[in-house]
């Protein structure tokens, strides 16, 4: 059996400003396993990113607040670590992957010494410069840029070598936990994969456990091992990726995801979109969050939140699944 790496119990997070609060995440919990991956997946706004924030301690010092939870990393809780400490477990044993590597890179600093820097905060074996210099050199071999490149600034390099140097220095310290949140969104569609095949090389070869967060489907049947579904800041499906994508018990929301995604195969079919918004944070709905756009909103649905209900560690939460419920 694996041992747990990384495990949130009731996790919420909210962002507070002299407007409203934003009710951000709400009593998550999820565990993660050396060496595995698990996909958040969601639309924009259900709280993904601000979950990988928290996990960091990086939200934003004025509005961001941890309101609950904990956040166990080797069994020991995040939250309660002082900032000098945090400071060291970041990039060590915990790095993540932004979104736009445009945002990531300093653009005047050359990328060889970017990758450089990291590795001398994290220095804790004493490595002579010239030790550190090969290092540079092997992990820009590694992402597949030629070491010859270092000495480039991040403007001379495209789209998907910008996001391939971010990867090297997510990477520099070998941590047990990756991050990757959306990291292919910012590519064209024919470097994307090739980012993803490398991702998935370099896990299997340093043993990273990996929390990629995504709107797509398609990275999750590819990359992951477990995939939890958030919606409205709450995570309402979670399981093995064979549960979700092979098994036929579905939260409302899960099935919407899955028609919207093209399949080529009956490309007569017309897409299924799922109607309406994203609530806004500020002013949730009352009862299960998704009823405003579920098609299976029931009375109960309106003025009652759902359980959690679980199928073999397949966990789904909606009213069709609880006792009486028409689901399963
Ligand atoms: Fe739809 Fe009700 Fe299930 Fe929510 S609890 S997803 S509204 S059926």
């Amino acid at each position: 059996m694996q041992d747990t790496l990384l495990e949130v119990k009731n996790l919420s997070v909210d962002y507070e400003t002299d407007e409203a609060t934003f009710y951000a995440v709400n009593d998550i919990s999820f565990k993660l396993n050396e060496g595995e991956t698990v996909g958040i997946v969601g639309e924009t706004g259900a709280g993904k990113t601000t979950t990988a924030l928290a996990i960091m301690r990086l939200l934003p010092a004025r509005t961001g607040r941890i309101t609950g939870g904990e956040i166990l990393f080797k069994g020991e809780d995040l939250l309660k670590k002082p900032e000098n400490e945090m400071r060291l477990v970041r990039g060590a044993l915990i790095s993540m992957i932004f979104q736009d590597p445009m945002t990531s890179l300093n653009p005047v600093m050359t990328v060889g010494k970017q990758i450089y820097e990291s590795l001398e905060i994290h220095n804790l074996e004493h490595k002579s410069k010239q030790q550190l210099e090969e290092r540079v050199d092997e992990l820009l071999e590694l992402v597949g840029i030629p070491a010859r490149r270092k000495n480039e600034y991040p403007h001379q390099f495209s789209g998907g070598m910008k996001q391939r140097v971010v990867i090297a220095i997510a990477l520099a310290c070998e941590p047990k936990l990756l991050i990757a949140d959306e990291p292919t969104t910012a590519l064209d569609v024919t470097i994307q994969a090739q980012v993803l095949e490398m991702m998935h090389d370099l896990k299997k070869r340093f043993g990273t456990a990996m929390i990629m967060i995504t709107h797509d489907l398609g990275v999750v049947a590819e990359t992951c091992d477990n995939v939890a579904i958030m919606y409205a800041g709450e995570l309402i499906e979670t399981g093995r990726v064979e549960d979700i994508f092979e098994g036929t018990l579905h939260h409302p929301y899960t099935k919407g995801l899955f028609g919207s995604i093209p399949d080529l195969e009956t490309s007569a079919n017309r897409l299924h979109p799922i109607d309406g918004l994203m609530p806004d944070p500020a002013d949730l709905p009352t009862g299960c969050r998704f009823h405003p756009r579920c098609s299976q909103c029931m009375e109960i649905c309106k003025t009652t939140h759902p359980k959690r209900v679980s199928f073999n560690g397949h966990d789904i939460v909606c009213h069709l699944f609880t006792e009486g419920g028409a689901g399963k």
